[in-house]
């Protein structure tokens, strides 16, 4: 899996038009719907997934959905991801990744 961190001449069109839809939900009042993400450090783009998400200087990851920025779920033992209304904790291993991330 690549993983490319602000390297703009890495991204295409695409990229740089979901960087600019992310910035635009962190910027715009009201469009921020994160509890957990801390504020942009730095813009990553995600060859592996296609995504483009923005990271806190805690690692904390928010994504760009509907105008709007979440803060984005991924379970490092199985791998499912998503922001917090799509983010399945039926399996125990999410719902333990879920309560601590969320807890703390
Ligand atoms: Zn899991």
């Amino acid at each position: 899996m690549k993983i490319i961190t602000l390297d703009l001449s890495e991204f295409g069109g695409r990229e740089k038009r979901m960087t600019r839809d992310l910035l635009n939900a962190y910027l715009t009042p009201n469009k921020d719907k994160t509890k957990l993400f801390n504020g942009v450090s730095s813009i990553v783009f995600n060859q592996y997934s296609g995504e483009i998400l923005a990271t806190d200087e805690d690692g904390r990851v928010a994504i760009e959905s509907g105008g709007e920025l979440h803060d984005y779920f991924s379970c490092p033992e199985c791998g499912n991801e998503g922001i917090e209304q799509d983010f399945d904790t039926s399996s125990s291993c999410c719902e333990t990744y879920y309560n601590q991330v969320t807890e703390s």
